[in-house]
């Protein structure tokens, strides 16, 4: 069986069905839909039976069966997922007029940063294109009228750079038209600073970047991530202006999670604001959600709003992002980690990226 869907871009779809026309009809049908079925259906309208018989033979659809689904109370959704034998996360956070979905792009992750709940599963295997796609369908089908699943974020589990070829065929999956036509802006990819996907991501797509810095000396991001150790912060800044000269447009996002004690200092602040000068990207400050084990602590909320209101007033763009459902642990791996009943884990006692 070749390629599932929804996994295939309009131009490999035309090629297999011999005509655009019906490759968006297909597309189109995708549309209409208010749940992935478990099988291609006989008929589809607009494509004749040869062809479309022809096409199911050598496609089906991604299958994700939903194996528990918590919301907060702030409206926050998260799915436990099984794909082809993975656990997997994703994450619906409704907002005024629309909702984002933060998707996964590995099974497990093969990074080691030290206040992440993933990586206490380590890497399972990749997920495949179509899996990313089907899990933000499965939470747009869910979305309130009145919030449609209008943005994606690459935030759940694993590091997206790990894992580009697939990640760069959903994003293009992900903004094509007909269907479902999310902006470029409106996709965000995260990386904790995998130094060559995030080039190769830079000159490949048009979608927005996020870096989780996480920290302002090579010292204490090592300690923290110890990947900075072969790609540190000046490479990975430089990286980014680099794109930021090519293309000026893209939306640049630099993740802060705040760590008591750790890098939430007023110099902190001050070498935050420094590092990123003339650098055009906004900063989101998230203090951070404990993990049992790490030695990490969050914050207390005056330390926040002094290290935003330090860093915002020397002029850098910044946002404070407090974690969105915590009693539903809606933070990359808790909830797979819970499931799987590791480390004593309990929800809501955990962390985000
Ligand atoms: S924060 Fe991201 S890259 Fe780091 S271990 Fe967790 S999932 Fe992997």
């Amino acid at each position: 069986m070749n390629r599932a869907l929804p996994g295939l871009t309009l131009d490999e779809l035309s090629t297999a069905l011999s005509s655009r026309q019906r490759g968006l009809e297909v597309l189109k049908w995708l549309g209409s839909l208010s749940a992935l079925p478990k099988e291609l259906p006989e008929l589809l309208p607009g494509v004749s039976h040869r062809v479309w018989s022809a096409f199911r033979q050598q496609h089906g659809v991604t299958q994700l069966q939903v194996t528990e689904r918590s919301i907060s109370e702030d409206g926050t959704t998260k799915y436990a997922l099984q794909v082809d034998g993975a656990n997997i996360e994703t994450v619906r956070i409704p907002a005024k007029g629309r909702s984002t979905i933060c998707i996964s792009s590995q099974a497990g992750c093969t990074r080691k940063c030290v206040f992440c709940a993933t990586k206490e599963l380590g890497f399972i295997r990749q997920l495949k294109a179509e899996e990313m796609v089907a899990q933000y369908l499965l939470a747009r089908f869910e979305a309130p009228l009145d919030a449609p699943a209008r943005n994606v974020v690459f935030m759940g589990m694993g590091e997206p750079m790990d894992n580009l070829d697939e990640v760069l065929r959903a994003v293009e999956v992900l903004t094509q038209s007909p269907f479902p036509q999310l902006r470029q802006q409106s996709v965000t990819v995260s990386t904790s600073g995998v130094l060559p996907g995030m080039v190769r991501f830079l000159k490949e797509s048009k979608a927005s970047l996020a870096l989780s810095l996480n920290a302002t000396t090579d010292e204490v991001r090592a300690r923290v991530m110890p990947q900075n150790k072969t790609w540190p912060i000046a490479a990975l800044l430089g990286a980014l202006r680099d794109a930021a000269v090519v293309d000026p447009d893209r939306d640049t996002f630099v993740e802060y999670v705040l760590f008591k004690d750790v890098n939430d200092t007023d110099a902190d602040a001050d070498r935050l604001v420094e590092l990123l000068r003339d650098l055009p990207a906004r900063v989101n400050l998230i203090p951070y959600n404990p993990f049992p084990g790490t030695g990490l602590e969050t914050p207390s909320l005056e330390r926040v709003k002094a290290f935003h209101e330090r860093v915002a007033s020397q002029g850098q763009l910044c946002l404070v992002r407090m974690p969105r459902g915590r009693e539903i642990a809606a933070a990359c791996g808790q909830l797979v980690l819970a499931q799987e009943g590791q480390r004593g884990f309990v929800p809501g006692e955990a962390l985000q990226r």
